[in-house]
């Protein structure tokens, strides 16, 4: 249509006014012209469509480098764990495992020596119905 020069017209009528043949000219170019514009559209769309899609593509295949750097660094990393090398990262959360256990130990240590005393029983007894009796009995004995 842009080498039939149909966007030099201005519609202004005189064609359809002067045809012998009352041939409605400037109807057809008006549609011409829409069905010009609607073509130009479509493809503009497709364009952008196809300028997302590649963009698209080129998006995931990016994340999927990237994940697979990832991995491969994760598994080299590993592996040099495994070999020998171990991160100080390691040593610091050994380091903390222990430390809780040797408190632990300490708590426990400590409520055991606080329950052999004579005077008051140890948490367990107090809940238990024999310990219980047990000191009922020794009171009332008394
Ligand atoms: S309407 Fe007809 S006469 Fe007028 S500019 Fe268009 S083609 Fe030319």
């Amino acid at each position: 249509m842009q080498d039939q020069h149909l966007f030099d017209c201005i519609e202004c009528g005189c064609c359809s006014y002067v045809c012998p043949a009352h041939i409605p000219l400037v109807q057809y170019f008006r549609y011409a012209k829409a069905e010009s514009w609607a073509k130009e559209r479509e493809k503009h769309q497709a364009d952008q469509a196809r300028l997302r899609h590649e963009a698209k593509v080129a998006r995931l295949q990016r994340q999927e480098e990237e994940r697979k750097a990832k991995l491969r660094k994760r598994k080299e990393d590993l592996e040099s764990g495994a070999s020998g090398g171990i991160t100080s990262a390691d040593e610091a959360k050994k380091a903390a495992i222990e430390a809780a256990i040797q408190r632990a130990a300490a708590k426990k240590a400590a409520l055991g020596a606080g329950a052999q005393t004579p005077d008051q029983p140890s948490p367990a007894q107090a809940r238990s119905p024999e310990g219980a009796g047990d000191q009922v009995g020794r009171e009332s004995g008394a």
